[in-house]
């Protein structure tokens, strides 16, 4: 979907404007990435953004949203990964907190371990710096990465070698099908143009009983319900998806694959006290006297779950789970 579909629209004119927090185009008015509708309802608007629900299927997204080579260009560049506004857009020093990276990947994964393959090949998509595939490696899996932003691969292929950190996506990549027991999407899902390819993708990439893990937001959350637009999520240069467990299903059914496995206790993040004060501020400004006591509490990590994430474990559908969808 890399171009505007003449006289699609149904909604007010959109596309030209630059985006609140960056430079450039705002690119195209898209469909819904689940179902194609193009019927939805605006759930509110920010800037030259409307976060609208599809009537047809209940996904909610961001329009208009950059074309895809643009969103590579433009958002995903070295300041996405050191941002100097990470409220709105990227992580304010992801290098930099590699050790409550590390230790949240720990944590995840020896809370899945019990719904996943014992060892193995394991892919990680959109996988930064690799810290996920850290903490897997740890665990005795053969662990490979795809990262399309040159800014952090480099820190991936630093670790791990560039034979085993892909440059590109999951289309190009060129292993053969059914190559991974283990493939897994941490905060990705919601930044595609096309969520369902990449998960039929992922699919071909599986081994028969393989598994897939998805960590993504959940916007039906009460922490998404309460905040309404200021909902820590909505980023929307870059979050351009929504998904609630719903929706998430829905994807996944639709390109072959069953869920086996849905958490949110287990989405929760190590973070520092400076990354909750900067939190805190955004959610409620009054909440500033809080988030300063929080920015000199005297701890290295503090371990943080608002339950507005989820995890969701999932396998190729169908009894002869090598065939097609
Ligand atoms: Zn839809």
């Amino acid at each position: 979907m890399n171009e505007r579909e003449p006289g699609a629209s149904q909604e007010a004119p959109v596309g030209t404007q630059a985006a609140a927090d960056l430079p450039g185009p705002a690119g195209i008015d898209p469909a819904c990435a689940l179902c194609g509708s193009r019927e939805r309802r605006i759930l509110f608007r920010e800037g030259p953004h409307s976060i609208v629900r599809c009537s047809a299927c209940e996904l909610v997204y961001v329009t208009p949203r950059r074309e895809e080579r643009a969103l590579m260009a433009e958002v995903y560049g070295a300041d996405y990964w050191r941002s100097p506004a990470a409220r709105e857009r990227g992580y304010s020093d992801y290098l930099g907190d590699e050790a409550l990276y590390l230790r949240t990947f720990r944590a995840r994964w020896r809370r899945l371990a019990r719904h996943l393959p014992r060892g193995g090949r394991a892919l990680d998509v959109g996988c930064a710096a690799g810290f996920s595939m850290v903490a897997l490696a740890e665990r005795g899996f053969e662990v490979h990465g795809i990262e399309p932003s040159p800014a952090i691969r480099a820190a991936a292929v630093a670790r791990f070698g560039a034979a085993r950190i892909h440059g590109g996506t999951l289309v190009d990549l060129p292993h053969k099908p059914k190559s991974f027991e283990l493939i897994s999407l941490w905060d990705v899902l919601e930044h595609l143009c096309d969520p369902l390819a990449a998960l039929a993708r992922t699919r071909e990439l599986l081994a028969p009983e393989g598994r897939l893990v998805i960590e993504t937001q959940d916007v039906n959350s009460w922490a998404a319900r309460l905040l309404g637009r200021r909902w820590t999520h909505y980023k929307h240069a870059e979050h351009l998806l929504h998904f609630s467990p719903r929706t998430l299903t829905r994807a996944l059914e639709r390109t072959g694959f069953e869920v086996l496995f849905r958490t949110r206790r287990g989405a929760g993040k190590y973070v520092s006290p400076r990354f909750v004060a900067e939190r805190a501020r955004r959610v409620a400004p009054w909440l500033a006297w809080a988030a300063d006591a929080a920015a000199r509490l005297p701890v290295e990590a503090l371990y943080v779950n608002p339950q507005d994430e989820m995890i969701v474990v999932a396998r190729r559908a169908g009894p002869g789970r090598g065939s097609s969808p």
